[in-house]
């Protein structure tokens, strides 16, 4: 049995991350021991080691993307969410949303559970410092709490594939599913990162007619392709004008009837307006942090007579639904080639940083490699 883990913790906000040595706690009943095989490296994290967040107790173990391999479970039987009775050796996943209470406003009568004012998240809010102190991917170990909603992968799905799931898969989930998608649909997306590739998998899954890509990196759109969008617009070599009217041509002459925006950049909220076709709807997940303040004409949002929507955070049926549809299609879309760039624990800084330069499209942690 396993008594000690290594972690990379932040110290403080904007302080390189150090490696720290924990005692694991002993397995108390429902817990269980996960030896972490990937901790996806998500824009959050570098947020969160900028001190960007709210209501991040320092020191830290960051990664809430986390894929692995059950070591020890406590002395009473764990269950996934399927009900299937976990043992070691087990490939899994988490949702890192723990705790949602479903007794506070936001979750009973504002029907809003990602707004629970009693959520506490995996590598982002539970504190490092109180036990079972290893609460972040960025670690040999994680210790999954009684109640951690736990997911098994698939043995044809590797863990790079599961690692796809990351945020970026639920966050498009619970996107399409507050938009209209139906089959037939001509579908445009802003913003060729994880969430806005998952995205244009599920409308392709849905049965779009057209999907098209619309990103500044020409790898980004590359990748997109071999996902199998449509389309594809490079922002950078075309004036809006071009855009409008080309999306215009793809879909008969209206306009796309979705727009998902997914580019954690303002400048895109007025052009998604534009594209949109009257009677369109747009739904916005990508500012999820605050990118600044952009004009807006109200007037054309009411002309067009648009549904506009946000959504935030994901709940447990969005991982849920993530890990299957991966499962489901895996063999149809290069889910693998999302993990650009992989990093061991000691370079976990290196991971940090070639996420924050755009380097990497997906970026993962191997702590046990
Ligand atoms: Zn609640
Ligand atoms: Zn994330």
């Amino acid at each position: 049995m396993v008594t000690k883990s290594r972690a990379a913790v932040i110290p403080k906000p904007n302080a390189p991350l150090i490696i720290q040595e924990f005692e694991i706690p002993e397995l108390t009943p429902g817990a269980a021991l996960l030896k972490v095989a990937n901790a996806g490296v998500c824009g959050t994290d570098v947020h969160l080691w900028h001190g960007k967040l709210a209501g991040v107790p320092y020191p830290l173990i960051p990664g809430h993307e986390v894929v692995g391999t059950i070591e020890a479970i406590g002395p009473r039987p764990v269950k996934d969410l399927d009900g299937n009775v976990l043992k070691p050796g087990d490939r899994v996943t988490f949702h890192d949303v723990y705790n949602t209470c479903y007794r506070c406003w936001n979750c009973l009568i504002a029907k809003a559970p990602t707004k629970c004012t009693n959520r506490t998240v995996y590598g982002i809010t539970m504190d490092s410092q109180k036990h079972p102190h290893l609460i972040g991917g960025y670690s040999e170990y994680v210790y999954l709490s009684p109640g951690t909603h736990i997911i098994k992968i698939p043995e044809h799905v590797s863990f790079d594939g599961a690692s796809a799931v990351g945020c970026a898969m639920p966050t498009a989930v619970h996107t399409v599913l507050r938009s209209p998608l139906t089959w037939g649909a001509n579908v445009a997306v802003q913003g060729a990162g994880p969430v806005g590739l998952m995205i244009a998998v599920l409308a392709i899954i849905n049965g779009a007619a057209t999907v098209t890509m619309l990103d500044q990196a020409k790898n980004r759109l590359e990748l997109a392709k071999k996902f199998g969008v449509t389309h594809t617009l490079n922002i950078a070599e075309t004036s809006l004008e071009d855009r409008k009217q080309k999306l215009m041509d793809i879909s008969g002459g209206h306009g796309p009837d979705i727009v998902y925006e997914a580019t954690g950049n303002a400048r895109a909220i007025p052009e998604g307006i534009e594209l949109v076709r009257e009677g369109g709807s747009y739904t916005i997940c990508g500012q999820y942090t605050d990118s600044g303040t952009i004009e807006i004409n109200p007037h054309l949002m009411n002309r067009k007579h648009l549904d506009i929507k946000t959504v935030w955070g994901s709940e447990t049926l969005h991982v849920y639904k993530g890990v299957k549809t991966i499962a489901d299609n895996y063999h149809r879309f290069p889910f693998d080639d999302l993990v650009t760039h992989k990093f061991s624990l000691d370079d976990a800084q290196k991971a940090l940083d070639a996420q924050e330069s755009h380097v990497s499209l997906k970026a993962v942690i191997q702590p046990n490699a």
